[in-house]
């Protein structure tokens, strides 16, 4: 029986949340990542672990067949691949940011500057669309202090928190594009290959959706069910179980983690007591 091989980023930013996401599927990988590569016990899958950059090539030359990597390395490359999920991890943006005393007056201040970046397609693309001549240096790393050492008068750069940009005096103009860790494919898998890549997407999709969401339950006087039921937004309807004390139910229920915040008040004005919140491991639609 063929496997399924999946190139993961060897060391950096992306290793642990692949591997994590991986494991959060069910999926026992063998060895760790001082071997190139890895079987699985439970699972039709091989791990290629591989330099970030190399990746997009790899899946498209077919070496590996899924891979998962940044949004941003796929558009820098060109690559021909398949995206198939977002994977809700990694998430950055691509900016152009300057020195924060510059007076900057909107793109045409770009004209005749020097760029330093490790993205320099995607960054040369933006600007030709702006009709802006710049002149990039393309550099491979620590790209943020290259103003500072005279290297170039702006950057193009990965920005997630910012705090890299503020401790080297850096502020963002200009947002090129978003980006995160995201599940790509070789666009000519074989019939079986894309079988059990079917079977990983189920699990994968079971798991994102359920990192999303958390099981709530609450005590409420009976009367007081359809109102709270109206606040909630549930995945079908919620469940209702009577509590020993006569008059008092318990409500479960699924509920986006962003929107607990939001209807927190409106469910204790509403009666709800004894709220819980309780993480849940899979959601298998
Ligand atoms: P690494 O090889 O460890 O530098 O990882 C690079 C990948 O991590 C990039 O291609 C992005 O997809 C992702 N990433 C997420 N946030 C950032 C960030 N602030 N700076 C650089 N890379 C980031």
């Amino acid at each position: 029986m063929s496997k399924l091989k999946i190139a993961v980023q060897k060391s950096g930013r992306l290793f642990d949340d692949s591997i994590k996401l991986l494991k959060d599927c069910g999926i026992s990988i063998d060895n760790g990542r001082d071997q190139l590569k890895a079987g699985a016990r439970n699972f039709p899958i091989e791990v290629l672990y591989l330099r970030n950059s190399d990746i997009p090539q790899y899946v498209e030359d077919g070496v590996a067949d899924i891979a998962i990597i940044g949004e941003n390395l796929i558009i820098e490359k060109g690559t021909e691949v398949e995206i198939i999920e977002k994977l809700g991890f990694s998430k950055c943006k691509l900016s152009l940011a300057v020195p924060k005393e510059v007076e900057y007056t909107g793109l045409s201040w770009f004209n005749g500057k020097k760029i330093a970046t490790s993205y320099p397609n995607t960054i040369q693309d933006f600007l030709q669309k702006n009709n802006i001549q710049a002149d990039l240096h393309e550099i491979s790393g620590s790209v943020e202090i290259a103003p500072n050492i005279g290297l170039a008068d702006a950057v193009g750069d990965l920005v997630s928190s910012g705090s890299t940009l503020f401790k080297n005096g850096l502020v963002t103009v200009e947002t090129l594009l978003k980006s995160e860790a995201c599940l790509v494919k070789n666009k000519n898998l074989t019939v079986e290959k894309e079988l059990i890549l079917q079977k990983l997407l189920f699990r994968i999709q079971s798991v994102l959706r359920a990192r999303k969401s958390k099981y709530i339950l609450m005590n409420l006087p009976n009367e007081k069910i359809p109102e709270v039921s109206n606040i909630l937004p549930v995945l079908k309807s919620p469940t209702i179980l009577p509590l020993a004390q006569e008059g008092w139910s318990s409500l479960h229920s699924v509920i986006d983690e962003g929107k607990f915040w939001e209807v927190i008040d409106h469910l204790k004005e509403a009666g709800a007591e004894g709220i819980l919140i309780v993480p849940i491991e899979k959601i298998v639609l």
